[in-house]
Order: C-alpha cells, then structure tokens, then sequence
C-alpha cells in the first residue's frame, strides 16, 4: 500500500467521531483493575483490551466499513488490524465492558456480561447514525468467570461471515466489520472430550446500534435493583427508541416491550424464511432490537427438517432446534416480561402483550409462506393444507430446503414430474414411486393455487427468487474457508463473502456456493456438529 493510501485511512480513522452515551449516561463500576467479580449497582466495567503480538486482518466488509465512515478498500490493512485487534485505541474511545445475566438452557444463571466482548465506543457517523463498535475475543474482563476472554478462528470466521451474509439476506442482525488473526494461541477442547488443543486466536470487530441484551435487564430485576432497571429502560428507550420517548412511563414501557417482542417475532420469521437455526437462544443472546446476536454453534438447515439443531451441547433436549425457535423466542419475551413487571406493576398488560406474539408470528409466517411460494397473500382455507403438505413431503425424503424453493420456481406449472427439483435431493437412489406420487398431487394442487393468485409465472418466479436464497453459509462452505484459513490460505473468506453479498442472484460461475452439503461433511464435526467451544 502506498504512503498515501495508509495515510488516508488515519485520516479515516482520526475522523470518527465518537460520543459515548451507554457508558456517560449509566452508572459505572467503580472498580477499575480487571479481575473476575460481581458487578452490582452498575451497566459496565472500564476493561481496555489485552494486546497482541501480531495482529493481522483477514476479513474486512466495505458495507460495514460505509456504516462507520471507513474505506471500503482496507489498504494493507496494518493500522486498521492494530485498531480492531484492539491493540490502538483511537482518541475518543473508551473500553468497556457491560453487566448483564440470562436463563440459559431455561435455567437462571445470575451473572453472565461481557466476558470477551469490549465495546470500544459508539460512533455517529454522517448520516448522524449512532453506531457501537464491539470486539469480541479481545482479552478478559471482569465478567469472564472461568473462561480467558478470547475466541478462535473458527468460531470468529463464522461469526464474521455469517453476520454480513444475514445481513445480505434481509435478516436484522449485528454487523461485523472486520476479523483480525491475533498471532497467538488459544486452547479449546473442541469436542469436550479432554483433549485441548491450541488453535489460532482471533477477533472480530462488530457494529450494532446497540448490543443491549434482555438479559441486562434481567439481572438488574434478579437484584431488586429497581431504580437501575428503570435508568437502563429510559436510556435504552432514549437511545435506540427515540420514537417511544413521548408517553407516560407505563405505557412507555409497555410500549417498549410491545416493540420488542414484535421485532423478536419477525426476526424469527426471517430465520424460518432462510432456514437458519441459532443454536443458543439463552436470554443473554436476544436483543433487545430484534437482532441475530451471538453467532455461535448456528447452522443452516440443509436436509429439511425441523428437529435439527447444530449444537451438540444442545443434544439431549433440543431446546433450541430449528421448529421451536418461535415458541423459545416468545419464552425468552415471557423473561425480559418478568424483568419489567416491577416498573408496570401489573401483569396482566405485559402478558396481553406477550399473548400478541403469538398473532404476530403467525400473521409473519404465514406471509412469509404465501411469499416463498410466490403468492400476493396467504389463503388460510388453500394455504395451510397446501403448506402442510408441502412440509411434510420436504421431510418425508432428505430434501436441501434452499435448493427446493429455488428449483420450485424453476417447475412450469404443469409439470407434474417436477425434475428441475430432482437437484435438491439428499439421496442417490431414485425417488421412490409412493413419494413421486405424492409430490405430483401436490405439484398439481400448488399449480391450481396460483391460477388462483393470477399472477403471471414470471412474476411469480421473480417474487419467490427474492425470498428464496441461492447462497446461504453452508455450514460446509465455512468449514471449508476455516480449513483453509488454518492453513494460512484466507481466500476463501472475501470468496464467500463476495457470494454471499448477493444471495438472491443466479450469479453464473459461482453454482459450486450453491451446492447441497457433500457427503463428507454429513458428519464431520464443524458442518453438521457444532459444541460451543469457541
Ligand atoms: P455464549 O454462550 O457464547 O453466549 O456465552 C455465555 C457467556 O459466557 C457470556 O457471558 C460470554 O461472555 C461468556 N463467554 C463465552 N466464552 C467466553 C470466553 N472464552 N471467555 C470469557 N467469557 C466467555
Ligand atoms: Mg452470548
């Protein structure tokens, strides 16, 4: 990189501004050396990120970049690897670490915070957004209990990707602005079975309006901290509800909570939409704006079927598989309900608001179902049987969900035989003549059911293509970069990321992205399995 090229990202860098309201607007813990503790009567902990030896960026999105005022090109990326490793801090910053608890697994847990995320500050940017820049995997903080602090390539690669391609897909998420090697090791017994191994350290620099969580409000309510839990949800409506600002406190509130559980229902609309299943939906990972937070042990649903969850951690019950995210969600609204009962007093209004998700979700899903199929509108007395059906047959042979709605759009209406679906299936063998029977009543049933809708097929099929992704992150498609970047090899990461910044496109050239999983990903740990070991 040219002198000048570095010397315009300093001058980039130099230019953001930044105005720190989380932590100069709520009370701070008064303990400022970093080591383990309880942190009461306080949102956040000063923690400045550990150094490392020898940060390098490996991963850099130009559309995060634009939110932040930043370069789309990177440069050679040296200054901008010091920075969001976490090794500079730029005038204007100001680390921190944030209090919050959650149920995980159902179950309280008392205090979790940010025990290897560090907010570096909040920018406001030109079109006057306000934006807060998150590490994650920067060192340890007070709130890291036994853990280090820190993440690994793999879990971060993941987490960099996954994060824009939601983006690219229409999904509220967090953003991620960039991924930085951090040159040094860190120990993770990936399987949990005793056997530690050291891998590549890394973080990820990521951007949200605010990465408030309904567990900060849990554990202040767990405390009968009353006063604080009040501050926090003025602040929070304040800052990222401006437009709820007006009204008495109590309807205020409930307002608030109404907002959030209707942002919470469709953003799980969207993750039934592109077949993604979270993995972790503990009350420490939903925020409190509806978006996807905590990129973990998720997956893509490949083979369709709605028991599936990614996460080995979650075997035995399967709390958190892909069919039960809207009831988990609606039960995490039903915690951060109970954490503001004390400032409503009431429960009835806040369980009358809780009720409507249910209304919300459906009214979604349904919407969203009409939408995949290329229809104006959902039809309750054509469209449940119809959808039913469809479900069903999609779960009767191992069929690639994405691969299905794209190739559905592909079947002129007709054609009973349905071949351009052939590619979405899992098995080799022909399809038996039982199911092939079946699949042409309902060939037959969905062609009579858009005569109805009157919509001409291309513009049935322009309506379908975008909803219905080509691209998604294959969970073998980032094993494969992780494979490679372990290697030394990082390619694969702006490859992917390219793909994926245009997920609803043919993009000829590319159909390798679109590919169902191969066979030898079925079972190999990081594809199909994931632990939450990160
Ligand atoms: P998660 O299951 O990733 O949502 O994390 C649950 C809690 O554990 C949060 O408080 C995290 O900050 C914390 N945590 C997870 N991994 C680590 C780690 N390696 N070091 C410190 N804290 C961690
Ligand atoms: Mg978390």
């Amino acid at each position: 990189m040219s002198a000048t090229q570095s010397d315009a990202i300093e001058s980039h860098l130099a230019a953001l501004g930044f105005d720190n309201r989380f932590a100069a607007e709520l009370p701070a813990d008064p303990e400022s050396s970093n080591f383990r503790r309880q942190v009461a009567k306080a949102c956040y902990s000063c923690v400045e990120p550990t150094p490392v030896t020898r940060p390098k960026l490996i991963g850099w999105s130009p559309e995060a970049a634009a939110l932040l005022d930043l370069p789309a090109d990177p440069g050679d990326g040296k200054a901008l690897a010091e920075i969001f490793a976490g090794n500079r801090l730029l005038a204007g910053m100001l680390p921190i670490a944030t209090c919050y608890g959650g149920h995980q697994f159902g179950t309280w847990a008392g205090q979790l915070g940010d025990g290897r995320a560090i907010n570096l500050g909040e920018i406001v940017n030109k079109r006057g957004e306000r934006w807060t820049l998150q590490l994650k995997g920067a060192g340890p903080t007070p709130y890291s209990r036994t853990a280090d602090g820190l993440a690994v390539l793999r879990s971060s690669l993941r987490e960099f990707l996954c994060s824009e391609a939601m983006f690219h897909l229409g999904v509220p998420t967090t953003r991620a602005l960039s991924l930085v090697l951090t040159g040094e090791e860190v120990m993770r017994d990936i399987l949990y079975d005793g056997h530690p191994a050291p891998e590549p350290g890394a973080v990820v620099c990521r951007v949200a309006p605010s990465f408030t969580r309904f567990g900060h409000f849990e554990i202040l309510a767990a405390r009968h901290d009353v006063e604080l839990l009040r501050q926090l949800l003025d602040f929070t409506i304040a800052t990222d509800f401006p437009h709820l600002d007006h009204a008495d406190p109590r309807t205020r509130y409930l307002d608030w909570f109404d907002e959030v559980t209707t942002r919470t229902a469709d953003m799980i609309v969207h993750w039934m939409r592109v077949g993604f299943v979270h993995g972790v939906m503990n009350t420490d990972n939903m925020s409190v704006l509806g978006l996807t937070i905590d990129y973990g042990p998720y997956g893509w649903l490949e083979d369709y079927d709605s028991d599936w969850t990614p996460n080995t951690t979650d075997a035995s019950t399967r709390r958190y598989r892909f069919g039960q995210q809207p009831a988990v969600a609606q039960w995490n609204l039903g915690q951060l309900g109970n954490a503001i009962y004390p400032l409503i007093g009431e429960a009835g209004p806040l369980n009358a608001v809780l009720n409507g998700f249910a209304k919300r979700y459906t009214e979604g899903a349904r919407a969203m179902t009409a939408a995949k199929l290329g229809f104006e509108r959902y039809i309750p007395e054509h469209d449940d049987a119809l959808s039913e059906e469809l479900f069903a047959l999609l779960g009767a042979v191992e069929t690639d969900m994405t691969l299905f709605f794209r190739k559905l759009a592909q079947v002129d209406p007709g054609d009973l035989e349905g071949e351009p679906l052939d590619e979405a299936y899992y098995q080799p063998a022909p399809l038996d003549a039982t199911y092939r029977k079946r699949r042409a009543a309902w060939l037959a049933a969905y062609a009579r059911r858009a005569q109805i809708d009157g919509r001409s097929d291309n513009d049935r099929r322009a309506q379908m293509n975008s909803v219905n992704p080509r691209f998604v992150l294959r969970n073998y498609l980032a094993q494969l970069a992780i494979d490679k970047a372990e290697a030394g090899d990082y390619s694969m990461i702006g490859e992917l990321l390219t793909v994926l910044r245009d997920p609803y496109s043919e993009q000829s050239g590319r159909e390798e992205f679109a590919a169902r999983r191969p066979d030898w990903a079925r079972h190999r740990p990081g594809c199909s399995m994931l632990s939450c070991s990160s």
